[in-house]
């Protein structure tokens, strides 16, 4: 790696930007639904739906998402199960609700301009922020995230944490925007992020920035050691009742708020099973199918084994105690179980149809 540069140079480097990355981005940008226009609404669902999702994944979603909620007075009076269908498979669904809450506020009021403003809006922090305001509105706002960090690292031979450099970036890249086509060059560092100077092994002989970066390589930026995954073990019944099947929407924890299948937070044997249902008061069933998963959160791991529980009726759950069961057995008191008058019943069309089941229940299905 070459020498640090001193401040008057980053300037003079990040200056550079814009006439280098421009042309490249012109000839070299993907062609991207959200891409069509620079719509301030089309823009913010795109950067909201890209923070947590590959931009493959995101693609099919956003089309669909935007074909059911054109505008954001159809967002803001969309019903949640509908919204939180149109989510499915994208995980972190709290960025549905904010957006929905924000959409609200944009309904009555209109679309803030600047940064500042965007970011008074729920769900909205600094990188969406410049992302809208440059984008949609032409200015000046660096929009900082992973790859723009990852470029200007490199691109300077910053080697300090990202988190530090994220607030660095963002004061000195602000100068260093052009007069006009400023969504473009926001858009221009991002698309160089994603696409040549990759985590590891950047395309750097391919790269417009070659000749002015410090690196050219993938030593930057320092890479941070990842704080281990909580790992916990559940045990999912799958309540059928002929047709129907039992859902419960979770009043805890990860995917609170979200629908999901009767769960016990700990591993349970069949004999376990079944002591569990009996002392909780449910006599008639049959302990069916099973299979096992494990579903990987961002800071947690769930290893899973699901059962199928076959019931005669609907009414067999009806005064079952989840407390007398879990004593039945032996759990500690503070084990998650989610309540038994919590569960609703529905046909596999209706939840197909209606109902937004997470990727980390969806997989359950296959067995019913
Ligand atoms: S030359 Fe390589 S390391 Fe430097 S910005 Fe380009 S792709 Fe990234």
């Amino acid at each position: 790696m070459e020498q640090i540069l001193t401040a008057d140079g980053r300037a003079e480097a990040l200056r550079q930007l814009p006439a280098l990355l421009l042309p490249w981005y012109d000839t070299n940008k993907r062609d991207l639904p959200w891409r069509i226009n620079t719509d301030p609404y089309r823009v913010w669902i795109s950067e909201i739906m890209l923070q947590q999702t590959r931009v493959e994944a995101a693609k099919e979603h956003y089309i669909r998402f935007l074909r059911e909620l054109p505008t954001a007075a159809d967002l803001a009076a969309c019903p949640e199960e509908k919204l939180l269908k149109l989510w499915e498979g994208l995980g972190y669904y709290s960025r549905a609700r904010n957006l929905q809450r924000a959409a609200k506020i944009v309904a009555e009021t209109g679309f803030p301009r600047t940064a500042a403003e965007l970011k008074k809006l729920p769900g909205i922090g600094d990188y969406t922020a410049g992302a809208i305001a440059s984008i949609a509105f032409g200015q000046p706002a660096p929009a900082v995230d992973g790859n723009v960090i990852r470029v200007l690292s490199r691109l300077l031979g910053d080697g300090r944490s990202p988190e530090m450099l994220k607030t660095a970036f963002a004061e000195e890249l602000a100068p260093a925007y052009p007069a006009q086509r400023r969504g473009d060059f926001t858009q221009s560092l991002m698309e160089l992020g994603a696409t040549v100077c990759l985590p590891s092994s950047p395309l750097c002989l391919t790269c417009p920035l070659f000749a002015l970066c410090k690196t050219k390589s993938d030593a930057l930026p320092a890479r941070k050691q990842k704080p281990e995954r909580r790992r916990e073990d559940k045990t999912l019944l799958l309540f059928r009742a002929g047709e129907t099947v039992a859902l419960c929407r979770r009043n805890d924890g990860v995917l609170k708020g979200m629908y999901g299948f009767f769960a016990v937070g700990a591993s349970l044997s069949d004999a376990q099973i079944a002591a569990f249902l009996r002392g909780a008061g449910v006599q008639n069933f049959e302990i069916g199918e099973k299979r096992r998963h494990k579903h990987v959160f961002s800071h947690i791991e769930w290893t899973m084994l699901a059962r199928v529980i076959e019931l005669p009726d609907e009414k067999q759950l009806a005064a079952a105690d989840e407390t007398a069961g879990a004593r039945a057995i032996g759990m500690p008191a503070d084990t998650e179980i989610s309540p038994f008058a919590s569960l609703k019943y529905f046909t596999k069309a209706q939840i197909e149809a209606d109902i937004s089941l997470p990727s980390a229940f969806r997989w359950c299905m296959e067995l019913l």
